[in-house]
């Protein structure tokens, strides 16, 4: 039966859900940080026909679900949700609410916070238990020169969102169970100030960036969009996938999706390639765990060439083509 424990409350962003693991990552989270606090871990989720949902985060480690199901909620909208979302909160009165910080999350969650007349830590990397039982939200900030550790000590919830692939999801446990709170839409909701017209499911990666065994990063010393497209034939060549610096998104040459870094993606490679990038801290924080880094630049005091296993003085361009060469006769060989 449903207890009045404290709890933690993920919010079951199933949007792409083969492709995006966040809400399954903070689920593990939560459990890790639920003893502390002696609380009950929750994912909350909106929506209609959801039962392969449910099923999947209590097998990911929720000990309750909270489902409002309603034709009305059936498309994602950030307004209905943080109202919906809201009365829930203000009813049940959660700890710490957790959300991914994917667009919508990250659209999602300050309205929520607003309303609950709460504070909130957005894009945080890590999440820990101080030892007065309050949330410790760690976050870079100051461009990722610095990471802020914020508690929330007087509002509640604790509010957090949370950056896809700060935290590894506990696998699927088919004999776990947990308890499915179905809560009815009794109010109305106000009216959409958003209408949907229609939506494109974005195309599967092979992989994603955050999971790849390799990826292949190119930066702005890769000279123009043209030579940059090489990193794609590289990136294939090797299994991997590509990624980029800022500077390489802002200008049109990668999808803002590749973005890694600290507003982007944080990637964990084997190998990581890295051409043409300085290596600046927005950028490298999010390349830390990389097993091992190849690093080409023309500047062998760039801070990338320093952190590099192998450090390549060399045009970028030149080294890709070369590089792609080689592979491709070693593989007709
Ligand atoms: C709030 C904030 C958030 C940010 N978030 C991110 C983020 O998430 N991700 C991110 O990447 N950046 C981010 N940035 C930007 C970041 O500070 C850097 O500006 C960016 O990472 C630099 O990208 P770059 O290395 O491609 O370009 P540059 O710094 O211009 O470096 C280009 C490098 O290429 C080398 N080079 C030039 N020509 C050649 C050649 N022919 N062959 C080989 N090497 C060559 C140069 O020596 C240089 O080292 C952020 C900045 C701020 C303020």
């Amino acid at each position: 039966m449903h207890t009045t424990k404290p709890s933690i409350w993920v919010f079951g962003d199933y949007r792409n859900y083969f492709q995006n693991r966040v809400t399954l990552q903070l689920l593990a989270k939560a459990n890790e940080l639920a003893p502390k606090i002696d609380a009950e871990v929750c994912a909350v989720l909106f929506g209609h026909g959801l039962d392969e949902f449910i099923t999947e985060y209590i097998a990911h480690g929720a000990h309750n679900v909270y489902v409002v199901e309603h034709q009305s909620l059936k498309n994602y909208g950030v307004e209905k949700y943080a109202v919906v979302m809201a009365r829930l909160a203000k009813k049940y009165q959660p700890e710490i609410i957790l959300v991914g910080a994917t667009s919508f999350g990250k659209e999602f969650a300050p309205r929520v916070a607003k309303r609950l007349g709460t504070g909130l830590t957005a894009d945080c990397i890590g999440l820990e238990i101080t030892k007065d039982g309050l949330l410790l939200q760690i976050a870079p900030s100051f461009g990722g020169n610095l990471m802020a550790e914020i508690i929330t000590p007087n509002h509640r919830p604790q509010m957090a969102t949370v950056r896809p692939g700060a935290f590894q999801e506990i696998p699927h446990d088919n004999a776990r169970r947990g308890e499915v709170i179905d809560i009815p839409l009794t109010k109305n909701l106000p009216k959409d100030r958003v209408r949907l017209i229609n939506y494109e499911r974005q195309p599967l990666r092979d992989q994603r960036l955050e999971d790849a065994a390799v990826v292949v990063c190119g930066g702005r010393g890769m000279g123009s969009k043209k030579k940059f497209k090489k990193l794609f034939d590289l990136a294939e060549l090797m299994g991997g996938e590509v990624g980029g610096t800022r500077p390489v998104v802002y200008a049109g040459w990668l999808d803002p999706d590749a973005l890694v870094g600290q507003a982007g993606k944080h990637i964990k490679p084997k190998i990581l390639v890295s051409l043409g990038i300085s290596g600046a801290i927005q950028h490298t924080a999010a390349t830390n765990e990389a097993g091992f880094i190849i690093a080409v630049n023309k500047n062998p005091n760039a801070t990338m060439m320093r952190m590099a296993d192998v450090a390549i003085v060399a045009d970028a361009n030149h080294f890709c083509t070369a590089l792609i060469k080689a592979l491709r006769e070693r593989i007709q060989t």
